[in-house]
């Protein structure tokens, strides 16, 4: 129908007769002359029509915000002084001499010209067929197309094939809650989707593909953070015959490459961190690497102390203590300190000690002392000193301590870091990525009982025997990459030893059986010559929404769910027919029952003759 895009129009084609297609973006009146700007996904372009076509001024003057247009004009030079040097197209416009209404529309629920702002992520999901007109989105959309062209234009340089692995599958643990579709042919049994398709890609690996990748759609049934989905999207990848520094390597050559060519960033080697040293300064096992705060332990200068909220953690073997050294902060008010220790009571800390640094050469506990806090009187004049020295801490300074289980200080303390690093604008730099090695293969749940810290086919580092008589000790090859704080991709080697499989699953409470039962050909398959092999995954929409500067993984997903993982389009999940729960065997309980139609809808589905 079109022979140009509006957006991709300009001076080289003055005197050209083009015929465009798009929506119409704004229509203006000016005496008698009527402008539209015409959309299409390349971009806008001004339709100027005079009275002396009136049969197109007719229909342009019946046309509306976001109807579909088809026009035929001129390309000309704009009169000088009507230029818009903020529209690629700004220096030309085209004189529209024949104008066809191909669609209608009514008039929108929000602006999607220059007027959109302050409307709800509600009505933009439920219009998202609208909200995605927006160049603003169209660009996100566009920008991951080319992240995914990338990546399979690297992948398919460097040898890896694509496979599709199945969707109606079994459970693949990764941790998270699995999504069931019941069979009808087989009432009372389910399938999971996949939570990832880390089983399937292990066994192309044993079939001999070498070296595998997908963009794969991932599910996990789990209470909705901000940035998470039900359904993601992961770039899977894994290989044989490759040990953890090559495939840590060939992946970060892949996003080195990936933000070079996207948007002009060059990176070094990315750093390399144990997860046991990014947990110490850090508090996180993806710590923002732009943010110069670190933690300090000095749970040590505290086990003589008498001050309960330091002896007790002091003492815990299970407990730590440590500060957080804010430069310039002893001048932040009281509301301030207030406000973060709402904070960090979110994590669990039950409360936030503070020391202000006034005048470093005046530390003791008494009057007139240097320092400026409620706890300061708690504490003897040596550990005051060391607490000091070991922050670097100087006058004009606030150092924050953390006292508790070491898991609520991490929590606490490390959130605290990323907020205040933020709010002070201490960030030192735009990017900052690294690797974190070295996790722990288990973490401890309840008493003696372990759960993976990855997933149960991570590789540990010990052999069988060790595994099984300290789990607790093992650490696993496993890494993660890390971007300005958020965990773009993980990924380990795997176990390719029957016994170390079964000793894993052991080590997990796993009993032989229900290893068996729940992964048979797994274990075949350790059995049939699997060779050494890893991998990882990256999280694709995390990828995405930190290069484009989103601010939610809703927004570079086309047709993302809320938090509480509903779709406000197509009012996904919805209740379904009787009929349809009978064919699977399945009766709903009466608190299910509540949303489900009260009878069967009348309408037959039509089903082969
Ligand atoms: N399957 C893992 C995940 O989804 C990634 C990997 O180990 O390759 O996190």
């Amino acid at each position: 129908m079109r022979s140009h895009y509006c957006g991709n129009l300009n001076q080289s084609f003055i005197d050209q007769t083009v015929t465009l297609c798009g929506w119409v973006h704004r229509r203006r009146d000016h005496g008698g002359v009527i402008f539209l700007d015409l959309r299409d996904r390349e971009g806008l372009v001004q339709v100027v029509i005079d009275p002396d076509t009136p049969e197109a001024f007719a229909t342009a003057d019946k046309s509306r915000s976001e109807y579909v247009l088809k026009i035929t004009g001129r390309v000309r030079q704009r009169y000088a002084g009507t230029e818009n040097s903020t529209m690629p197209s700004g220096q030309i416009e085209v004189l529209g001499k024949e104008i066809e209404i191909l669609a209608q529309s009514e008039t929108p629920p929000f602006p999607l010209n220059d007027d959109f702002s302050n409307v709800g992520e509600e009505t933009r999901l439920k219009f998202r067929f609208l909200d995605m007109r927006r160049p603003e989105m169209l660009e996100r959309m566009r920008f991951r197309s080319k992240v995914t062209t990338l990546i399979r234009n690297y992948l398919d340089r460097h040898g890896f094939l694509d496979v599709e692995t199945p969707i109606l599958t079994r459970a693949t643990p990764e941790g998270a809650r699995d999504y069931l579709v019941p069979s009808r042919t087989q009432p009372g049994s389910f399938f999971a989707l996949p939570q990832s398709p880390q089983l399937f890609k292990q066994l192309l690996m044993v079939s001999g593909f070498d070296r595998y990748y997908q963009i794969a759609k991932c599910f996990r049934d789990e209470d909705l953070r901000a940035d998470r989905q039900p359904e993601f999207t992961q770039i899977d990848i894994e290989t044989s015959f490759m040990n953890d520094e090559q495939i840590m390597q060939i992946t970060e050559d892949m996003a080195v490459e990936l933000f070079d060519q996207l948007l002009g960033v060059k990176f070094d080697a990315f750093p390399r961190m144990t997860y046991a040293d990014a947990m110490r300064r850090f508090g996180s096992d993806k710590p923002d690497l732009r943010n110069p705060l670190e933690l300090v332990d000095v749970a040590d200068l505290m086990d003589k102390v008498e001050f309960k909220v330091f002896a007790g953690p002091a003492k815990d073997p299970k407990g730590r203590i440590a500060a957080l050294r804010v430069p310039g902060g002893a001048a932040m008010p009281r509301s301030q300190i207030d406000e973060y220790t709402k904070f960090v009571g979110i994590y669990g800390a039950k409360g936030l000690a503070y020391i202000k640094v006034n005048d470093v050469s005046n530390i003791h506990n008494g009057e007139g002392s240097g320092l400026q806090s409620p706890i300061v009187k708690f504490l003897p004049d040596d550990a005051l000193k060391a607490i000091i020295e070991r922050t670097g801490a100087g006058n004009g300074d606030l150092i924050f301590f953390g006292a508790d289980k070491a898991r609520v200080v991490n929590d606490a303390l490390g959130a605290l870091r990323v907020k205040v690093g933020n709010d002070q604008k201490l960030l030192t730099c735009e990017w900052a990525p690294l690797w974190v090695v070295d996790f722990p293969m288990f973490e401890e749940i309840g008493d003696g009982q372990w759960t993976s810290v990855h997933h149960p086919f991570t590789l540990p580092k010990c052999d069988v025997e060790t595994l099984k008589t300290n789990p607790g000790e093992a650490i696993s090859v496993a890494y993660d990459m890390v971007l300005n704080g958020t965990e773009l991709g993980g990924g380990s080697l795997r176990i390719y030893n029957l016994d170390m499989q079964k000793a894993v699953f052991k080590a997990l409470g796993i009993s032989d059986e229900e290893a068996n039962e729940k992964f048979e050909f797994l274990l075949d398959a350790l059995k049939y010559g699997a060779p050494p092999h890893g991998g990882l995954a990256f999280g694709l929409d995390r990828l995405v929404m930190l290069m484009t500067g989103a601010t939610s993984i809703r927004d570079v997903i086309a047709f993302p769910k809320t938090k509480t993982a509903e779709c406000l389009m197509t009012h996904a999940p919805a209740p379904v027919e009787a009929k349809q729960l009978r064919e699977l065997g399945i009766r709903l309980r009466e608190e299910a029952k509540v949303a489900a139609p009260a009878t069967t809808p009348t309408t037959t589905p039509v089903t082969g003759a």
